[in-house]
C-alpha cells in the first residue's frame, strides 16, 4: 500500500500548504478533503483544513510530522466551497490558510465541535403580553424591554438584548420571576411567518419577477437598477418567496451598516420558512448555530453581509446583492476579496441566478450589463404614492455662509420645519474642525504619525487624528509660539449640530456619526427619537445616508459635494454622484414631497446635470465613456502592490525589486509589452500612516489573464526577496482604494 500524505491549509501568512503524515491512530476510513485537522506547526497547535489526500510529497520523511487529529468526520467545506476557496486563494494570490480560516465562523477556526444546538430566546408570555405600562410607572427598563419583547415576533437573543439594552440580564431576572418573559432554547433560527401582506405590484416590479423566476433554473445575472424606494426589496422578497416553495435557499447580501435589523424584520413578517442571519453583532456561538444551520439545509433564507458570501449552502436557489455597489463589500484588508465578484462567480459555478440591486449600480456592474453578460431590470419609478424628489443646486460662490450653511438653506431649512417636517443635513467630515492653526505663526496641528492633520473635536478637548486613532489634549496656546489665538478652520458634524442648536432653538437637532453612535444601542436608539418625531433636524455623515427610511424627512441637503468633482482618485465622480443620489433618497419617502438641495461652488459643472434629473444612467454613461478613453476600470484591470515600513527608504527599494521581477517574468510571459504596465513605485499619498511610510505600484493590464499569468509566477519570486523581509507588503487585486 502506498503512503498517504494530508495536504494541509494552515492559517499562517506564507503561500503554500503543508503536507503531513496521517495521524498515528487513523482510521480505517481516509478522511474527505474539506475536514478540519489540528496539526503541530513550529512551537504551537494550529487548525488547519485537509485540501487532498496524497501519495507523494516534496518534504524529506525526516522533517514529515504527523496529524494530530481529525476533528470532523463531515467536511466543514463541501467540494463546491473548497474548489471555491481554492479559486479565491490563485485569483487574490492570498495565502491559502487564510483564506480557508477567513470563510470559518471563529469557534470553527478554534475547533469547537459541529454539533446544532440550541440557542436561548427571550420571548414576552400572554401575562406579559396584557402588562400596561402605565402599571409600571418607576421601571423604565422593564417597560423598554417589554416593549421590544412584545414587538420581536420571533424573540430576542442575547446579543441583540446586549447591543439594544445595556445591563438587561437583572431586568430580565425580574421581568422572568413575574411570569412575564420566558426563555426558550430552540433551532437558532428563528422561523418567519408572513403577516405582512404583499402589496400590489406595478408592472415594473412584476416584470422583474417573472424574468428572474424564469432563469431560476441556471445561471442568469441580473442588475436590478431601481431609483431609491423603488420596491427592490418587495422583488427580493417575492422572488425568495417562491424560491423558498421550490425548495431551495436564497443568500441575500446587504452592506456593512446597520440594515441589517430592519431588513431581517421585513423578511420575518413576510416570508414562510427559516432565516439565518450573520453579521458581526453576533456572538460566536449564535454565529456558529447560524453557519451549521445553513450547511444542514436547515436555514432557508441566509442574511449576511460580506463574509456570508462563503455560506455553506445545501440547497442553493439564488444570490441577491443588495445596494451591490456598495464599497463595503470589499474587504479592505488582510483578505482582499470582493464578495460581489465573487458572488457571481459562485452563482456561476452553482447555476443559479444572481441579483444585483442597487439605485446606482457601479459602473463595473453597468458595463457587463451594457456587454449583455448581465440582463438589466429597471424601476425607474418610486412604489406606491412617493414622488421623487426635485433636486437644486445652491451657488453659494460669495455667498454669506454661516457656519458653512448659506442663507438660501437657512430659509429653506425654516419652511420646512414651519410645516413640521424633519430636515436631514449632510456632511461626510466628523468632528468640529477639520484644521487648527495659529494665526500668529501659522503653525498646524499635524498627527506625529502620520502626513494629515488632527481633527479637533471640542466636545471632549480632543485633537484626534482621524487616519490613526491618536488622539491629544487640544492646545490652549499655540505650542510653537504661545499665541493664545489659535483657529479652528472648517466644518464638521459637530460643529454644525453646535451652530444648528444656536440657529434654531425651538428644534431640537440630532447628530449621527461614528461618534456619535460609539456606544453599543446607541444608533437604534437615535433612529427611534428621529423616527416618533422628537428630533426635527438631523445633522449626519455617510451613515445617515444609507438605507434607512425617514417618512418625516422632506429636505435634505448636502452642504458640500465640491470634493468629488476634482479629487485624484479617478472613482471619486462615480462615487459622488452614487453618493447624492443615495443621500436625495432619504427625501420624501412617503406621501410628502421631497426636496434635495445642494451647496456647491462648481454649479456649471457638468457632471451634476444628469444628476439633478435623477438620470443616472446617463450620469453613469458619460463616466463610462471617460474610462473608455483613459483606459481605466471597467476597461482595463489593475493591481496594486502595497509596501510599508518604519523607515523610509524600505518600501521603495522592496518595490523597485518588485517590479524588475515583474518585469522579467512579463518579459518571458507575454510577446506584447504594451499589455501590461507598471506603473510607479511611488510614495502613497499621505506616505505615513500611523508611523509607517507607505508606497505602492500600480499594474495595469488589458486583461485579467495576463494580470493573472503574471503574478502566477511573480509573487512567489517577490516572496522570496530579500528585501521583502524589511517591509509588510500586500497585494490587492482590482483596488478599489488606490490612496
Ligand atoms: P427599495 O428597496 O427599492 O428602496 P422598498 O422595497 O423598500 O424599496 O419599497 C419602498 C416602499 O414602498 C416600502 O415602504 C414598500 O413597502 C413600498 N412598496 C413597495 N412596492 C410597493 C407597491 N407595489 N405598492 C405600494 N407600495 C410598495
Ligand atoms: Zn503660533
Ligand atoms: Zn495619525
Amino acid at each position: 500500500m502506498k503512503y498517504a500524505y494530508f495536504r494541509i491549509a494552515i492559517p499562517t501568512p506564507l503561500r503554500r500548504y503543508f503536507d503531513y503524515l496521517a495521524p498515528a491512530n487513523i482510521q480505517a476510513k481516509t478522511p474527505q478533503p474539506g475536514v478540519r485537522v489540528k496539526v503541530p506547526f513550529g512551537r504551537q497547535t494550529l487548525v488547519g483544513i485537509l485540501l487532498d489526500v496524497v501519495h507523494e510529497t516534496d518534504v524529506p520523511g525526516n522533517k514529515l510530522k504527523p496529524v494530530i487529529e481529525v476533528l470532523d468526520e463531515l467536511p466543514v467545506f463541501d467540494s463546491e466551497l473548497l474548489q471555491l476557496l481554492r479559486w479565491c486563494s490563485a485569483y487574490y494570490h492570498h495565502p491559502i490558510g487564510e483564506v480557508m480560516q477567513n470563510a470559518l465562523p471563529v469557534k470553527l477556526r478554534q475547533g469547537a465541535n459541529t454539533h446544532i444546538k440550541g440557542i436561548r430566546r427571550w420571548q414576552i408570555t400572554p401575562e406579559g403580553e396584557t402588562v400596561e405600562p402605565q402599571s409600571l410607572k418607576r421601571a423604565a427598563k422593564q417597560i423598554a424591554l417589554l416593549g421590544d419583547l412584545k414587538q420581536a415576533s420571533s424573540g430576542l437573543l442575547d446579543s441583540q438584548l446586549s447591543e439594544q439594552h445595556v445591563g438587561w440580564r437583572p431586568v430580565m431576572k425580574r421581568l422572568q420571576e413575574k411570569g412575564w418573559v420566558k426563555s426558550v432554547e430552540e433551532n437558532a433560527l428563528p422561523i418567519a411567518t408572513p403577516i405582512n401582506s404583499a402589496p400590489v405590484l406595478n408592472p415594473d416590479q412584476q416584470h422583474a419577477i417573472n424574468r428572474i423566476i424564469e432563469q431560476r433554473d441556471h445561471f442568469h445575472a441580473f442588475v436590478l437598477e431601481g431609483v431609491t424606494g423603488s420596491g427592490k426589496t418587495e422583488v427580493y422578497l417575492q422572488v425568495i418567496e417562491d424560491i423558498i416553495k421550490q425548495g431551495k435557499q436564497a443568500l441575500v447580501l446587504v452592506p456593512e451598516i446597520g440594515l441589517t435589523p430592519q431588513l431581517f424584520d421585513r423578511f420575518l413578517k413576510r416570508l414562510d420558512g427559516r432565516i439565518a442571519i450573520m453579521h458581526s453583532g453576533l456572538n460566536d456561538e449564535e454565529r456558529l448555530q447560524a453557519w451549521l444551520n445553513t450547511q444542514a439545509g436547515s436555514a432557508d433564507v441566509i442574511i449576511g453581509t460580506r463574509s456570508a458570501v462563503f455560506s455553506p449552502l445545501l440547497r442553493p436557489g439564488i444570490i441577491i446583492i443588495d445596494e451591490e455597489h456598495d464599497l463595503s463589500f470589499k474587504q479592505q484588508d488582510g483578505f482582499r476579496y470582493s464578495a460581489r465578484d465573487l458572488a457571481v462567480k459562485r452563482a456561476r459555478d452553482l447555476n443559479i441566478p444572481i441579483v444585483l440591486g442597487s439605485a446606482t449600480p457601479s459602473l463595473e456592474t453597468l458595463y457587463n450589463a451594457l456587454q449583455h453578460r448581465y440582463e438589466t431590470l429597471l424601476l425607474p419609478e418610486r412604489a406606491g404614492e412617493a414622488k421623487p424628489p426635485v433636486i437644486r443646486l445652491l451657488d453659494v460662490r460669495s455667498q454669506k455662509m454661516e457656519h458653512g450653511i448659506s442663507a438660501q438653506l437657512l430659509h429653506k431649512m425654516k419652511e420646512h420645519l414651519e410645516r413640521d417636517s424633519q430636515v436631514l443635513l449632510f456632511l461626510n467630515r466628523r468632528g468640529f474642525a477639520p484644521v487648527l492653526m495659529c494665526h500668529e505663526c501659522g503653525w498646524h496641528a499635524l498627527c506625529p504619525r502620520c502626513d494629515a492633520h488632527m481633527t479637533l473635536h471640542q466636545s471632549n478637548s480632543q485633537l484626534r487624528c482621524h487616519h490613526c486613532g491618536t488622539e491629544q489634549y487640544q492646545p490652549k496656546v499655540c505650542p510653537k509660539c504661545h499665541s493664545e489665538d489659535l483657529l479652528q478652520m472648517g466644518f464638521g458634524t459637530e460643529r454644525i449640530e453646535q451652530a444648528l442648536n444656536e440657529l434654531f432653538p425651538h428644534y431640537h437637532v440630532i447628530r449621527i456619526d461614528r461618534d456619535s453612535t460609539r456606544r453599543k444601542g446607541s444608533m437604534q436608539k437615535l433612529l427611534t427619537e428621529i423616527n416618533n418625531g422628537k428630533r426635527q433636524i438631523l445633522i449626519g455623515t455617510q451613515m445617515l445616508a444609507k438605507g434607512h427610511h425617514f417618512p418625516n424627512v422632506t429636505l435634505v441637503a448636502m452642504l458640500n459635494a465640491d470634493h468629488g468633482l476634482y479629487s485624484s482618485d479617478f472613482r471619486a465622480s462615480e462615487r459622488m454622484g452614487q453618493l447624492i443620489l443615495q443621500v436625495a433618497g432619504r427625501a420624501g419617502r412617503e406621501e410628502k414631497e421631497g426636496e434635495v438641495l445642494i451647496q456647491t461652488h462648481h454649479p456649471d459643472h457638468p457632471l451634476f446635470t444628469p444628476l439633478l434629473k435623477h438620470d443616472y444612467p446617463g450620469f453613469a454613461e458619460s463616466l463610462i465613456e471617460e474610462r473608455q478613453q483613459t483606459e481605466l476600470p471597467p476597461f482595463t484591470h489593475l493591481a496594486l502592490l502595497r509596501a510599508e515600513a518604519v523607515d523610509q527608504k524600505s518600501p521603495m527599494v522592496f518595490l523597485e525589486q518588485a517590479r524588475l521581477l515583474l518585469e522579467q517574468v512579463g518579459q518571458v510571459n507575454s510577446a506584447n509589452q504594451n499589455d501590461v504596465m507598471l506603473m510607479g513605485p511611488f510614495p502613497a499619498l499621505m506616505e505615513r500612516r500611523a508611523g509607517r511610510y507607505r508606497a505602492q505600484l500600480l499594474i495595469q493590464a488589458n486583461s485579467r489573464k495576463q494580470l493573472q499569468a503574471l503574478f502566477a509566477s511573480g509573487i512567489s519570486q517577490i516572496e522570496k526577496e530579500q528585501t521583502a523581509k524589511k517591509v509588510r507588503w500586500s497585494i490587492d487585486i482590482d483596488p478599489q482604494d488606490l490612496m
